[in-house]
Order: structure tokens, then C-alpha cells, then sequence
């Protein structure tokens, strides 16, 4: 009792430290910002967006003070724009591709879009209405980035929505997945917020496969949209994986978004396995839990990882150590606690199809490095079992699904987001599930109203 008393005492605040680290503009930097901006015709930045926003339009709405419209603006395309207003690796896309890129700075799109977003979260501004009801029901399995921007857009076509989501609140990544520093819970649950306003219904807590089967959807309902995206990190297949201090990266982010802080990681030594996003996030999460030495040790080189080049230049300013070409074989442990970590080292060899050099263990190479807690942060699994079960042709997971009408092998089924990424090299943009979503809406629409379906 008397040592929990000191711990609770001297714990230092770390809520500080998963405060939103990129600061907001303020009214005056986003007027002037938004005055840079040449309002181009056939703007570049508008084609580099996945949602296609009409990035100068809402730009001019701010330069005149029009946040309500700018807002809308953004949200229309994208309706989970106030995430991705901080979450889009926008110097890939939009702020790459500005015209002003090289004659000053591009224009900071991004921040742009925050501040308009802002506002509108702030005066709880209702940017839409719901369609009138064409008497039709659509069923969303999944509530994350493309789950939500197909109800919203449904609901607007006049749609009554059902989003069948597996976790207590909806949002999916977005609520769940992304750092605090990066995208506090309470800009993805206005997302959320905005479609619930419009009558959909969130049926949250609920497991297609497991609590509703997809038979009752097939018969319940006109369409049903699969937006499940990912599932759990996969085990790492090696000894010591039940050892106490080993956690999984998704599980750790979503705690410091849902519990309390702990001091669990103050001092310690974490080793993270994986070289992506979520890995990145992983070890970030753990400096500011405070851990003392933290490592991502990654089986290829940095020429190969994953993450995005701003989140590994992020990570190395939060002191996070990088080794590159080594991969785990054992995790060590005592008295059921990890330990330590064997690794060996690796060496690139022949290309694979995707033109990345195959990693190999390099003979009598391995060694051991100390550490407290081990983070697997290798992908995620696929909804393989509820793909099946909804009787939907999928290569290695990623279902199959004609192009731009994002129906599958299922008649009534359609599919977007994560379950449809595949075969890139990076990780799905979140901008992307929302357009996945937002099409596979139209495409929906265009087929129960039986309308040819036009992408634009
Ligand atoms: Fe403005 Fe740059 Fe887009 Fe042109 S390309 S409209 S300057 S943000």
C-alpha cells in the first residue's frame, strides 16, 4: 500500500507528453497563409489528394473568413478530413504537390485544413443533412475511415445505415490506432459525431461472424459494405512470446488512447520489431511513457522500411534508436518476465516480385541486446474467416473487387478500405479508406437505383 502511495506520488505527468505535438495556426497565420495561396486553376494539389478536396476553394473560404464553408468544403470530400488534416503525410501529397514547391514553400494545406476543421468541431457546426429516405437499408461491417465515409455518404443518398463495429466506439484507426500526439480521440469521434447526425446507426460492440452472422445481413439488408480493415499483429513465431513485456503495437496505442497513463515503461528498455508506421508509433509511445532506451530493429535497411519519412524523422527526435539488419530468434526471460533478446544478423539478398531485396540471416551472427519489454509491431492479420464467410473471392486476404465499382465476387456485396489494400509497399493512407469508401457509396447508390455507375 505504502509503495503504491509513493509510486502514485512521484509519478511525473506523462499525460504532457501525448498532448498534440504539431501546433494549431492561429487566426491571423492561417488569414495570411491562406493569402499565399495562387488559387490555381487545374490546382496540382487537388489531383495529389485521394478525396480529390477542392484545396483552393477552401483555402479562399479561410483567406475570407468563411470557416464554415471551408469546413464544409473539406468534409464533403473527405469525410474524415479533420483526421487526415493531421494524419495525411501531406508533403507526399498535396503540399507536394504545390506549384510553390521550390520558388518559396508550399502552402501548409494541412495546417490549413486544421484550422477549418477546428472550427467546426469547436462551434459543433452541422455541415450536413440526411438524405429523404428511399426506403432502402445498407449494412456497414466496419465503422473506421472507409466504413464511415460510405454511411455518411449513404445516409445522405437517403439510405437508412446500419455500421456494425466490434470495438465501444466507431472511428476505427482513427479512434483507436493513431497516437494522441498526432490525432487526439476527440477529433475522430466528432467524425463519427457528424454521421450519427445524419440517422446511422451504430450497432457498436457487435462482431459480424461472431454476434451477427453475414447470412441475417445478406437478408436483412439491399447492400452490405465490408470496411472491417485489419486485424490482430500476427505472433512473431519465436520462443519467449508469452513471457510478460511482450505486448503488440496496436494493443499499446490504443491503450494510452483508452486507460489512464502508466509508469510501467519509466527507465526501461523497449526493443520494437518492425520498421512501419505502427512501429514508429510503438516506440514514440514509449519514450513519452517514459522509457529510457528505445530500439526499432528491423530486418532490412532504412531504404526499405515502411514508414513514412516525416514519422522516421519524428521518431529520431523523440531519441528513438534504429538498427538496421536484424531480426529476432528468441526472446528471453525470467521468472516469466522478459529479459533480453536474441537476435541475428541479416543480409539483403535477390529482389522479390514487389522488387524488395529479401532479407537472410548472416551464419553465426547472433548476440543479445537487454530489454524490458519487446513490441511487435510486424502488420496486421486479414479478415480471412469473414471474407469466407460471406462467401467472397480474396487473394491472400485482400478481396477481390471489380474496378471503380468496388463490388465483390457477391452480388450484394461490396468492399473498401484496408480489405481491398494490397501489394503496395507502404501502409494504407487512412485518405485512401476514405475514398474507398466514398466510391464504393456511389457505386452502391448506382447499382440499387440502377443507375450507371459515374466515378469521377
Ligand atoms: Fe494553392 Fe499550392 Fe494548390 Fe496552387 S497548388 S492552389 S498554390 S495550394
Amino acid at each position: 500500500m505504502s509503495d503504491h502511495r509513493h509510486r502514485v506520488e512521484t509519478m511525473p505527468d506523462l499525460s504532457k507528453n501525448f498532448a498534440e505535438v504539431v501546433p494549431a495556426l492561429r487566426p491571423k497565420e492561417a488569414i495570411d497563409e491562406a493569402n499565399r495561396c495562387l488559387y490555381c486553376y487545374d490546382a496540382p494539389c487537388i489531383k495529389a489528394c485521394p478525396t480529390s478536396i477542392d484545396i483552393p476553394s477552401f483555402i479562399k473560404k479561410i483567406a475570407t473568413g468563411n470557416l464554415f464553408g471551408s469546413a464544409k468544403t473539406i468534409m464533403e470530400a473527405n469525410p474524415v478530413g479533420a483526421s487526415c488534416a493531421r494524419v495525411c503525410p501531406t508533403s507526399e501529397l498535396c503540399e507536394g504537390a504545390c506549384v510553390l514547391n521550390g520558388a518559396s514553400r508550399p502552402i501548409m494545406i494541412g495546417l490549413l485544413q486544421r484550422h477549418a476543421t477546428d472550427w467546426a468541431i469547436k462551434n459543433q457546426a452541422a455541415l450536413f443533412q440526411p438524405g429523404e429516405k428511399n426506403g432502402k437499408r445498407v449494412a456497414v461491417v466496419g465503422g473506421g475511415p472507409a466504413g464511415l465515409s460510405a454511411a455518411r455518404e449513404l445516409a445522405r443518398y437517403g439510405y437508412a445505415v446500419t455500421i456494425f463495429e466490434a470495438k465501444e466506439k466507431a472511428g476505427g484507426l482513427n479512434t483507436y490506432g493513431i497516437v494522441s500526439f498526432r490525432l487526439p480521440q476527440e477529433i475522430a469521434l466528432w467524425e463519427v459525431d457528424q454521421v450519427q447526425a445524419l440517422g446511422v446507426e451504430f450497432r457498436t460492440n457487435t462482431r459480424v461472424g461472431v454476434d451477427v452472422m453475414p447470412e441475417e445481413l445478406l437478408e436483412q439488408y439491399d447492400s452490405v459494405l465490408l470496411a472491417v480493415g485489419m486485424g490482430a499483429v500476427p505472433k512473431l513465431n519465436i520462443e519467449g512470446e508469452e513471457l510478460d513485456g511482450v505486448l503488440d503495437a496496436i494493443s499499446l496505442v490504443e491503450e494510452t488512447k483508452t486507460k489512464p497513463l502508466t509508469d510501467i515503461m519509466i527507465g526501461k528498455k523497449v526493443a520494437v520489431i518492425g520498421a512501419g508506421n505502427t512501429a514508429i508509433d510503438a516506440a514514440t509511445c514509449s519514450k513519452r511513457l517514459g522509457a529510457d532506451l528505445v530500439q526499432i530493429l528491423y530486418r532490412r535497411t532504412e531504404k526499405e522500411m515502411t514508414a513514412y519519412q516525416f514519422e522516421y524523422e519524428f521518431a529520431k527526435q523523440d531519441g528513438v534508436e534504429f538498427r538496421w539488419l536484424v531480426a529476432p530468434t528468441k526472446i528471453l526471460g525470467e521468472n516469466g518476465r522478459v529479459t533480453g533478446l536474441e537476435l541475428v544478423r541479416m543480409q539483403l539478398g535477390e529482389a522479390d516480385e514487389k522488387g524488395r531485396k529479401k532479407p537472410h540471416p548472416v551464419p553465426d551472427s547472433a548476440f543479445t541486446i537487454e530489454v524490458d519489454y519487446v513490441i511487435k509491431a510486424i502488420g496486421q492479420e486479414r479478415h480471412i474467416r469473414l471474407m469466407e464467410a460471406f462467401g467472397l473471392d480474396h487473394g491472400n486476404g485482400i478481396v477481390r473487387v471489380e474496378t471503380d465499382s468496388y463490388r465483390t465476387s457477391h452480388p450484394k456485396v461490396f468492399a473498401a478500405g484496408d480489405v481491398i489494400f494490397g501489394g503496395g509497399n507502404t501502409d494504407a493512407m487512412v485518405v485512401d479508406a476514405a475514398n474507398h469508401g466514398k466510391r464504393a457509396a456511389q457505386a452502391i447508390h448506382a447499382a440499387l437505383t440502377g443507375q450507371e455507375q459515374t466515378v469521377s
